[in-house]
């Protein structure tokens, strides 16, 4: 059985353009191939202070991660769909230690978004936001996962952690590592062609980013869902006067018509049709707010039915199957490189 693993970062609240570019995304291809692979959807929460959070708020962003992915859809009681916290499985850790002396100072100092991060956090920048690519190598690693989806910022670590594989397994004459598949295969597999980036609703040349201090520029998934509707009513679009889709001339009143298509579950091109022509923003504005306040009320009701008792309970299971997996690869490994017999 083929194993395809993926982790969602929880340390900051997360947007609807995650949640139509990530969540929803991953959680569609976990259901679709949970008959026939095993699949991990951990939390990453080792990643989570490679920059500067709130530590107070860490344990219940994480339980919160979870809920978000069985309000997402994931259906967490199918026996090969397993949710789990990376810190709480040791091997983890362990195996990040082991690679990291496999990898080169050279090559992992190429990593691009650790330049582009150390510039945004230039007053703090760790050796785990420089080593954290290793860590993820050990995340996909330990669990011989074939597709791992994930963003097109992660596609260079993906790239590290399949040479750093490449490199032990040669090393030690043996296939210890599975090789994860390479980015255009990984790209066919996520359905990835017509990749999605929810604009900012303040300044649509821009995507939307959950990091943004621009309260308006962002809707949050714990947004009030009025004050949510609000800022889709002013949102900026532009001077034309006509509706058409049009990411390049138009961004402001394109995004609005893919948000209501993604948060409806409606085809993008009946979306089009519907409005094709008209003039009157105000009522596009006023159907798309409609449907984000429905969708935000409707997920937060969902999130709020799922008692933290019950990702607790999920997370032990979880975690149970999890340490058992990573510790018997971990054992290969630390036989490899002569810790153990
Ligand atoms: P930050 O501002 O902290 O970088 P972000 O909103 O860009 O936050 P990430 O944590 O970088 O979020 O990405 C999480 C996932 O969400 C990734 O898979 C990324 O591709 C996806 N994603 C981020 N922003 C958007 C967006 N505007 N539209 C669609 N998908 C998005
Ligand atoms: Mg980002």
């Amino acid at each position: 059985m083929q194993t395809i693993l993926t982790g969602i970062r929880a340390n900051e609240e997360p947007t609807i353009g995650n949640f139509i570019g990530a969540y929803k995304t991953m959680i569609n291809l976990a259901n679709e191939h949970a008959a026939d692979s095993r699949i991990n959807m951990f939390v990453p929460d080792l990643h989570s202070f490679t920059t500067p959070i709130d530590h107070d708020k860490l344990y219940a962003q994480v339980i919160k991660g979870v809920k978000y992915y069985i309000a997402a859809g994931l259906d967490v009681n199918n026996p090969n769909i397993h949710v789990y916290r990376q810190s709480h499985v040791p091997a983890h850790s362990e195996l990040a230690w082991i690679l990291d002396c496999f990898t080169y100072f050279g090559e992992a100092s190429r990593m691009t978004q650790f330049k582009e991060k150390s510039e945004e956090h230039a007053d703090a920048i760790t050796v785990g936001l420089f080593n954290y690519p290793i860590l993820m190598a050990a995340d996909i690693l330990l669990y011989d996962a074939k597709y791992i989806p994930l963003g097109e910022d992660q596609f260079q670590h993906l790239e590290l952690a399949r040479d750093i594989a490449t490199r032990f397994n040669n090393k030690f004459g043996k296939e210890i590592f599975t090789i994860p598949a390479p980015e255009r295969e990984q790209v066919k597999f996520m359905h990835l062609e017509n990749g999605l980036r929810i604009r900012s609703l303040t300044d649509p040349s821009k995507k939307m980013s959950k990091s943004s201090t621009n309260e308006k520029s962002k809707i949050s998934l714990n947004d009030d869902p009025e004050e949510a509707a609000k800022k889709i009513m002013s949102a900026t679009t532009d001077s034309i006067g006509k509706i058409n889709f049009d990411m390049v001339n138009q961004p402001g009143i394109s995004n609005l018509m893919t948000i209501k298509a993604m948060l409806a579950g409606q085809d993008i091109h009946d979306v089009i049709t519907q409005y094709a022509g008209l003039d009157r923003y105000g009522d596009l504005k006023r159907d798309v707010a409609d449907v984000v306040k429905s969708f935000l009320t409707d997920f937060q009701e969902r999130v709020a039915k799922i008692s933290d008792e019950d990702v607790e309970r999920y997370l032990a299971e979880g975690e149970a199957y999890a340490n058992e997996v990573a510790k018997a690869k971990l054992a290969e490994v630390q036989r490899a490189v002569g810790l153990i017999r």
